[in-house]
């Protein structure tokens, strides 16, 4: 308890990392102090209710989340697997705050953002949360560069400061040298590069990444995985990955399987595998 009235500064508990900002590295690592003691004094970094997703296709209702409960703790990295069209990638934009929930809850580090205006919601994507998708979702002729910056331009910083940071990121992936390509002057794997340095720019604490290899080969894939292994490793940011391959899930600590828009398999793995090395 001590701990949390020092990290929230007077705040009740359960707002601490999210007062601090999550990408403070410190917080972090002080909540892994806390979890490593055995007392969870911290609430978990996602917890989700009786989550209820029900999209409505003219007459018909399509349940893809039907009561759905799921918490992960800061600095997990967890596997999302599960047959087509079993409720991942909407479980995903929830979780993501691209898509708000039909019913149920959703906390985010302790705040309920189930319901929040969606100018609230956009913050909380900016600053906190990065998302990469399978099919890179780059904007067209428009520079690695200045795809990498979009989310700092949005966040209204000097365009020195976005240039400076973006180069730095892509850097970060090893794309030094390709920041005036456009996408289509990129491969698969060096797109998706791209797509994770826009990703990381804001400093999340939390990576989302839906089947983020599904569209590459092996090498790529292989790449891809490596720069997920060493964020969630030394950096400390939470990654869930939904993905169908055995191998890539391998790379979680936790694997958990939806089934009919709910949790079926939630499995812990004591060590995660390292089927691949970190080189390509
Ligand atoms: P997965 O990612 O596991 O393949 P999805 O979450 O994309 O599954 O979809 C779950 C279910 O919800 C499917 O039946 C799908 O057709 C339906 N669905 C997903 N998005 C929409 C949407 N925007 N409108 C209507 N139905 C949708
Ligand atoms: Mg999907």
């Amino acid at each position: 308890m001590i701990c949390l009235r020092v990290l929230a500064n007077g705040a009740p508990p359960g707002t601490a990392v999210y007062n601090a900002s999550p990408s403070d590295a410190a917080v972090r690592s002080k909540a892994a102090d806390v979890r490593h003691t055995g007392l969870l004094l911290m609430p978990p970094l996602i917890r989700c209710e009786d989550l209820w997703k029900v999209y409505r296709l003219g007459d018909v209702d399509v349940q893809a989340l039907r009561g759905l409960d799921l918490s992960i703790e800061p600095g997990e990295f967890v596997a999302v697997m599960g047959a087509s069209g079993s409720g991942k990638s909407t479980l995903m934009n929830i979780l993501g705050c691209l898509d708000q929930p039909t019913k149920g809850r959703y906390s985010l580090n302790g705040t309920d953002v189930a319901t929040l205006r969606p100018d609230r919601l956009a913050e909380i994507r900016n600053r906190h949360i990065g998302f990469v998708f399978q099919s890179f979702n780059l904007i067209p002729r428009t520079s690695a560069l200045e795809n990498a910056q979009l989310p700092l331009f949005y966040r209204g910083l000097p365009w020195r400061e976005q240039r400076a940071r973006a180069t730095a990121a892509l850097a970060g992936v090893g794309l030094q040298g390709r920041e005036h390509h456009y996408p289509t002057q990129l491969s698969g794997g060096q797109q998706q590069r791209v797509a994770i340095a826009r990703a990381l720019i804001g400093g999340p604490s939390l990576l989302l990444a839906d089947e983020p290899t599904g569209n590459l080969d092996t090498g790529s894939s292989r790449e891809i995985m490596a720069i997920l292994d060493r964020l969630n490793k030394d950096q400390g940011i939470t990654v869930i990955l939904v993905t169908h391959e055995q191998e890539i899930a391998a790379h979680a600590s936790r694997e958990i399987v939806i089934k009919d828009g709910r949790i079926q398999a939630d499995r812990r793995r004591e060590a995660a595998a390292a089927l691949w090395p970190a080189e390509a």
